[in-house]
């Protein structure tokens, strides 16, 4: 049986250190040569012992890496990386700069589960999980070729929460001390609103930022526009979100894509504010990212302002957030456009 070495937290592999017979600590050389250097080739470990090198060798332990197959980039400064994974499977990570700030947009899964009807992703058919090691060396390629970035959000493709035991892993080693040591409050998970693990999460002894993709503020129209919608409701969403926000002291995030005719009335503004009244909360309007085969327009600009300006004078804190890597089809909700078309109906 082989092992992916870059799949395992540090705790974990001091316990195959320990069952090897070994000194425990020898995992933190183990992780930090991983996880911090970057290195694939478990035989340059040299701080090991090369007794233990070749053992873990032997019993078919190895350290994977993604296959970086396409790097894009966009005239804003964006950059898309396309990644095969071992078995064919392609997915698609983001860079975007703004001013100061570099966020890393990565993915959990090849293909989605969710279907939301504005995403290209959630066009696609869902292939399948990926390990911590795939989420985690996302990363660690992107800041190879291009340099550290401050911000991470789990924004890419997949919903997080459907992956949550290797998600979990994967912020596991990358807040790590010996590790990336990427500090909580620099990570967002993004989710549709799945409210079991978001409840779950709150558990842990660690809390990433969330930002819920919301969209509605009723649950008819938000039903039509993300079908996962029918089985949680906003009640059981905002109920979960309070629990989070109540456990962990953490402020939402909320994704609102503006589309045009469905979101985008002065009344689903108000119900908004209604709905999320007694949160500690701030929201980013998305303008809509076209995909082909996209059934929505996204809000005039104009519509855009005066939603966010209604949402303001109530003391929402609100951002508009305009279109960002869409000559690379890199922008929210773009993800997997360019697979569109390919895969077998
Ligand atoms: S918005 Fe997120 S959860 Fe919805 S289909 Fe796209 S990737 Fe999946």
């Amino acid at each position: 049986m082989t092992t992916d070495l870059k799949n395992k937290t540090r705790a974990e592999l001091a316990d195959l250190a320990s069952s090897a017979g070994r000194k425990p600590y020898l995992a933190d050389y183990l992780f930090t040569f991983i996880h911090q250097k970057n290195e694939t080739n478990l035989d340059k470990i040299t701080p090991l012992p090369k007794s233990f090198r070749e053992e873990l060798i032997g019993r078919g332990s190895f350290i994977s890496a993604l296959s970086l197959t396409q790097t894009q980039s966009d005239p804003d400064g964006t950059m898309k990386f396309l990644f095969s994974l071992p078995d064919g499977h392609g997915i698609e990570a983001v860079r975007l700069t703004d001013s100061n700030r570099i966020t890393l947009c990565i993915s959990t899964q090849a293909g989605c589960r969710m279907g939301c009807r504005f995403c290209a992703t959630g066009q696609l058919h869902f292939q399948r999980n990926l390990t911590a090691a795939e989420i985690v060396d996302q990363v660690y390629q992107i800041e190879s070729a291009c340099g550290r970035a401050n911000n991470l959000v789990y924004m890419g493709m997949g919903e997080p929460l459907d992956n949550f035991d290797e998600v979990v892993r994967s912020l596991d080693i990358l807040h790590d001390p010996k590790g990336r040591r990427l500090g909580m409050r620099h990570i967002t998970l993004s989710t549709c609103g799945i409210t079991e693990p978001i409840r779950k999460l709150a558990a842990l002894r660690f809390h990433p930022r969330l930002a819920v993709s919301l969209h509605s503020a009723d649950d008819e129209t938000r039903c039509q526009l993300m079908p996962m919608a029918r089985k949680e409701s906003l009640g059981r969403l905002l109920e979960a979100l309070r629990y989070y926000q109540d456990q962990t002291g953490r402020r939402i995030t909320f994704e609102y894509c503006m589309i045009d005719g469905i979101n985008d009335t002065p009344q689903q503004a108000s119900r908004l504010l209604l709905l999320l009244g007694d949160l500690q909360a701030n929201i980013n309007l998305i303008e809509l990212n076209p995909f082909p085969g996209c059934p929505y327009l996204p809000s005039p600009p104009s519509r855009i302002r005066k939603f966010a300006s209604r949402l303001e004078k109530a003391g929402m804190e609100t951002v508009i957030r305009f279109k960002r890597g869409r000559s690379i089809s890199a922008a929210c909700g773009q993800l997997g456009a360019e697979q569109l078309g390919k895969q077998p109906s």
